[in-house]
């Protein structure tokens, strides 16, 4: 069996070990309710509320702030369709070209049910145009604003801090799909940064698929999205997923506890990865902009040939990445991301995403700067659009 090296991490994470240790329990003789109002039921009420506070410590944020969900892409449904519905009929909203299909598409059926939906470019290296969003925030009436905190295909970090105070100086609520950036910044701290909504995913920071959380700030208006019992403080109805729960509060507490020194040494083997394959791949060039950008990414396109073609050969040798979001890989279609950036035609073909997580080692790098120099060379021979 060929041996895995792992670079798709923007994708999903391996679950950690003392994650699965920490869950196992919830599993076996600890399957109660928390909702009941048995002593059994209440075995479990304690440690759903621990993770909570875990998961709140994480994020700067209070307890009765964290609202548990499904997934990241839910809590993006229930920040927008759930802030709108309390906002109303006339809410404008303000996103960005580059955002998660989880946010993209309901602003899309926003669009279609009536609302005006100000969609913002990026420039070259995929930063926001923040003047654009100054005018957008001119509207009159109701506004709710949703910009990624940190890209998933290239990293990009957008400067959340300054437009959270713009938005809010323009009396709006503002929404961040934050799930590539939670685990992965320190900056990530409602105490610091007003934004009203931030959405979370389990499976990018080492717990299982299948969880996530939305963060309300204390005095937000959203709705539901989930409707039937009383969970989660009527904010969201369905019986809690403790094991999976556990699992994310056990998650938080590890990524806050390696915060400070796995980022710089996830950042310094993504630094080594992208400057060899830099030197020894011809024609190749970074996506999105280097001085902001997430530790763990590099998005790196090389010129004239297919990233599908690419990310097969490397799986041949044990190396996963990806040619884009992976909803989106498995079609031909450019990215929408790396299209919205203008790079240029011969380019948008050939993106590669390396996303790192601290179970990289330098090993791994090596592996994929001795077979990447190979796998460029073998497929531009071959390619229709190679230069004379
Ligand atoms: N938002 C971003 C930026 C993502 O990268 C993803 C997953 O790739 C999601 C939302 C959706 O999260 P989930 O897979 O937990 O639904």
């Amino acid at each position: 069996m060929i041996r895995t090296f792992y670079f798709d991490n923007n994708a999903t994470t391996r679950v950690a070990p003392e994650v699965i240790e920490a869950m196992q329990p919830y599993f076996g003789e600890l399957y109660g309710n928390p909702s009941s109002m048995h002593a059994f039921g209440g075995q479990v009420a304690g440690p759903v509320e621990e993770a909570r506070a875990k998961v709140a410590a994480l994020i700067g944020a209070e307890p009765a702030e964290i609202v548990f969900t499904s997934c990241g892409s839910e809590a993006d449904n229930q920040a927008i369709f759930g802030t709108v519905e309390a906002l109303g009929a006339q809410t404008v909203v303000i996103t960005s070209r580059t955002e998660h299909p989880a946010v993209l598409e309901p602003c899309r059926i926003l669009r279609e049910r009536g609302h005006k939906v100000i969609s913002i470019g990026v420039d070259g290296v995929g930063q926001l145009d923040l003047q654009e969003l100054s005018a957008a925030l001119m509207e009159q009436g109701p506004k709710l604003v949703t910009l990624m905190w940190a890209n998933n295909e290239t990293g990009v970090i957008f400067p959340i801090a300054e437009i959270a105070r713009r938005v809010r100086a323009a009396g709006g609520v503002f929404h961040t799909d934050a799930v590539q950036a939670v685990g992965k910044l320190d900056d990530v701290d409602m105490r610091k940064v007003p934004v009203d909504l931030l959405s979370l995913s389990g499976h990018k920071l080492h717990a299982p698929k299948g969880i996530g959380a939305l963060y309300i700030r204390r005095g937000t208006r959203v709705n539901p999205f989930l409707r039937g019992g009383h969970q989660e403080h009527g904010r969201r109805a369905g019986t809690e997923n403790v094991p999976y729960i556990v699992g994310l509060g056990r998650a938080a507490d590890l990524a806050r506890e390696a915060m400070v020194d796995e980022t710089t040494r996830v950042a310094q083997l993504r630094d080594r990865l992208e400057e060899g394959l830099l030197a020894s791949c011809p024609d190749a060039r970074v996506n999105g902009d280097t001085r902001h950008r997430l530790p763990n990414t590099a998005n790196i396109s090389f010129e004239f040939i297919e990233g599908e073609a690419i990310l097969y050969h490397l799986s041949d040798a044990g190396i996963c990445a990806s040619s884009g979001s992976a909803c989106t890989s498995g079609s031909l279609e450019p990215s929408h991301v790396i299209r919205a950036m203008g790079v240029p035609f011969t380019a948008v073909h050939g993106s590669i995403r390396f996303s790192l997580s601290h179970y990289n080692t330098a090993a791994d790098v090596d592996h994929v700067l001795n077979v990447m120099p190979g796998v460029v060379h073998k497929l531009r021979a071959m390619s229709p659009f190679v230069k004379a």
